[in-house]
């Protein structure tokens, strides 16, 4: 029995990994089998073109008037809709249904359903009738409820949101029609992620409404949360992510030494994509197009083995379950690939960590049925108006509002990411850009640079004078956690494993708030005297004025710049517990409260199951830690220990001088210290036991258990460096992030 045996796994797994083919699987095609994306869009979804074929036209009159412009739903259709639904899902070979919904856990969860029924002896058939459409009753504790609903009364029920087309997926050996769903409890407390978002965007739409009516504008039929979702992910060959119960478990490395080359070379970024990848690609974007979900780039990302997909934007709701269904459908493909998909915002310490950035703006949908991004700026003096009062609120709204956006994308993977060498700090800032930036100084003095530039006129010259807004020319502010670009908001703090929905919620409640503010101080102005247009202006004067210190054109990775937003009195939340504290504290979530987006039973119980579900995250990864310490890093350090000693041993008796001995010590000097880290780790984590007090127990955990997780690992890594190869083994950074 050689010493090699702790390696043999790991070095299967490189035999393995290094020989693999690329799969490559078919492409979207057409009737006529022409390679075609567009024909084959939508084809698993009921869409409303299939849904006008299908359905009587007075019950499909209905149903768009729900789905377009927003209006209550008639139960009565639902009938016609459910058999409709029913007749094309059996036709694609669907033998179930299921509502789908977003439960808190951050993920989708469905329960299956066979439209069979049989009674009594009576014949088989199958069924799918109104009221198994509109609702379901899924026993609902062993969801997190976050204590606003007590497990005796379990019952919660997820509720038929037609705004969000129906979907079949593939479940074992057969079709499942997926009902997208809102789910509540019995009270009628939101128990998922989407009904918040969809009240946010209620919020949104009533307030610009009222705004635009006051400002004299044409009203909207609809106003919606745009979002464009960027996916950050990394791909590790499955042969690799088996042998490492790290990320297999908490997703993340816990121990890995740095690989000599890292991505300091920058040449993987939009570098070409690699064939396996290549391959997994364009196979989960053809599922994705068959689901509707409008999957538009690929590329390379910063680190090795790191990409992005992105898709084009659409209304937030729709933003939002697409965004799960396309991490759905990644790991699916991926494991078909023989890939396993990292969605953890750290898992490789040292490179950079993955994001996900939320594009943001709003639209309005025009009498004519075409959209208005409110955030373009315009080509006429009225149109940048609009513009610059609009960016005015969302620069309000996030100054305002900066620690609670902060908390909306809080949880432990992100700790590592934010504020690390690559991602945007945990302080929230806006970047405008330097043609923004230079019309809100100049508006925050009250000149207005003329068309054409050199003369400056004062403010009160009127609304002509506006100046045309120019698309950005300057580079792109990274480090930016809340940048504008070009025609929207690019929030860039969520992390890539996040649901969007509690995000987008925030922003679009802090944005709605504001907007219901700047309406009364225009209407309020306008009684006084003011022209609707001077009114605007002067507002959105003030708010240049008011909220510079949220402005930051600078590097967000700078040491300065956390000493510089001190003094300017932005929030610093550096883990996830300061950032929960800071959401817990009524005054600082009252707007969501307000703008009727939640209760304040729903923003507490969406606390505790963060703070919860930080405790849990925490836990899992230090008792993964302690398994891997003792149960892979020991053994390695006594295998190799063994070897060298030996040939001391036999060195010494043959007389020959080795520097082996100096090297056994230095392994036995590492794994000493690995131990005392390792107890000094327990300690702590023993002493939180008695800790009932999650928050409590939250802040033990980020601030003292981390760190001294921090201390094993780091130990584990110097041993890892020296430890000879045959007695490793864990799979290395260099073998998982650079063999494709
Ligand atoms: P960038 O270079 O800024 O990343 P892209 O055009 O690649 O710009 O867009 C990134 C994402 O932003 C895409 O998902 C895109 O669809 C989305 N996006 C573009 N316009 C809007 C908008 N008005 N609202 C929301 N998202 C948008
Ligand atoms: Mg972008």
């Amino acid at each position: 029995m050689g010493a090699g045996n702790l390696s043999s796994g790991r070095m299967a797994a490189l035999g393995v990994a290094g020989s693999r083919a690329v799969r490559h699987a078919p492409q979207p095609t057409d009737a006529a089998g022409r390679v075609s994306v567009a024909a084959e869009f939508g084809r698993r979804t009921l869409d409303m073109r299939k849904l006008r074929q299908r359905l009587p036209g007075s019950v499909f009159a209905k149903l768009e008037a729900v789905i377009e412009k927003g209006q209550k739903l008639d139960r009565s259709i639902a009938a016609a809709v459910a058999h409709a639904a029913k007749e094309w899902a059996m036709e694609n070979g669907a033998t179930h249904f299921c509502h789908w919904f977003q439960p808190l856990t951050g993920l989708t969860a469905e329960k299956h359903d066979a439209f069979l029924q049989t009674m009594f002896g009576s014949d088989p058939i199958e069924t799918f009738g109104p009221s198994q459409l509109i609702q379901s009753e899924p026993d609902a504790s062993s969801f997190p409820s976050g204590g606003m609903r007590s497990t005796f009364e379990a019952r919660g029920y997820t509720a038929w949101d037609p705004s969000s087309p129906m979907f079949l997926m593939e479940t074992g050996s057969g079709w499942t029609l997926c009902i997208p769903s809102a789910y509540l409890s019995w009270y009628g407390h939101a128990l998922d992620e989407k009904t918040g978002l969809l009240r946010s965007n209620s919020a949104l739409e009533a307030a610009v409404k009222k705004l635009f009516a006051t400002l004299g504008y044409e009203a909207p039929v609809r106003v919606a949360s745009t979002i464009g979702a960027e996916q950050e992910y990394f791909l590790v060959d499955r042969a690799f992510t088996t042998h490492r119960p790290d990320l297999m478990i908490a997703g993340r490395s816990l121990v890995g030494a740095a690989p000599p080359k890292g991505q300091q070379l920058e040449d993987h970024y939009f570098g070409a994509i690699p064939a396996r990848a290549a391959a997994f690609m364009g196979e989960f974007e053809h599922e994705l197009y068959q689901l509707g979900v409008p999957a538009k780039t690929r590329h390379n990302e910063v680190a090795p083995a790191q990409f992005e997909t992105a898709p084009i934007f659409e209304e937030a709701h729709l933003a939002a379950d697409h965004n799960q269904l396309t991490m759905e459908m990644m790991r699916r493909v991926a494991r078909r690939h023989d890939f396993d998909v990292l969605f953890h915002e750290k898992p490789f310490a040292g490179i950079n960590g993955s994001g996900k950035h939320l594009n943001w703006s709003m639209a309005a949908l025009r009498k004519d049925g075409s959209w208005d991004n409110l955030l373009e700026p315009g080509a006429t003096p009225d149109r940048n108006l609009r513009f610059l009062l609009v960016c005015a609120a969302v620069m309000r709204a996030v100054h305002r509002h900066a620690g609670v956006l902060r908390a909306s994308i809080s949880g432990s993977g992100n700790d590592h990411r934010l504020g690390a060498n690559e991602a945007p700090p945990a302080i929230i800032s806006v970047f405008l850009g330097s043609s923004l930036s230079e019309i809100f100084d100049k508006l925050a003095k009250g000149r207005f640079a003329a068309k054409g530039g050199a003369k400056e006129k004062v403010l009160s010259l009127g609304v002509s004078h506006l100046p045309e807004v120019q698309r950005d020319a300057t580079d792109r502010n990274r480090t930016s956690p809340f940048a504008f670009t070009g025609n929207k908001f690019e929030f860039r703090a969520c992390g890539a494993s996040m649901a969007i929905s509690f995000p987008v919620t925030c922003v679009n409640a802090a944005v709605a708030d504001v907007l219901v503010e700047l309406e009364a101080d225009i209407a309020a102005r306008v009684k006084r005297g003011a022209t609707p247009e001077a009114a605007a202006l002067e507002v959105a004067q003030a708010i240049a004025k008011e909220t510079a210190p949220i402005r930051f054109e600078g590097d967000g990775y700078s040491k300065e710049w956390h000493a510089e937003a001190a003094k300017r009195g932005l929030p610093n939340l550096p883990k996830t517990p300061d950032a929960l504290d800071w959401l817990a504290d009524p005054k600082r979530h009252e707007f969501l409260v307000r703008t009727g987006i939640f209760k304040k039973e729903e923003v507490h119980a969406r606390i505790h199951i963060r703070v919860e579900r930080y405790v849990k995250d925490v836990d899992i990864e230090y008792q993964t830690l302690l398994r891997l310490v003792d149960q892979q890093v020991f053994p390695a350090a006594a295998s190799y220990l063994g070897e060298l000693s030996a040939s001391v041993a036999s060195a010494k008796a043959a007389g020959i001088d080795t520097p082996h001995a100096a090297r056994a010590r230095e392994i036995a000097r590492l794994a000493g210290e690995i131990d005392d880290a390792r107890d000094a780790m327990n300690k702590i984590y023993d002493s939180t036991r008695a800790e009932h007090d999650e928050a409590k127990k939250a802040r033990r955990f980020a601030y003292e258990l981390c760190p001294a997780m921090q201390r094993v690992r780091q130990s584990c890594d110097a041993l890892e460096t020296l430890c000879g190869d045959a007695h490793w083994p864990l799979p290395r950074y260099q073998e998982m992030l650079f063999i494709r």
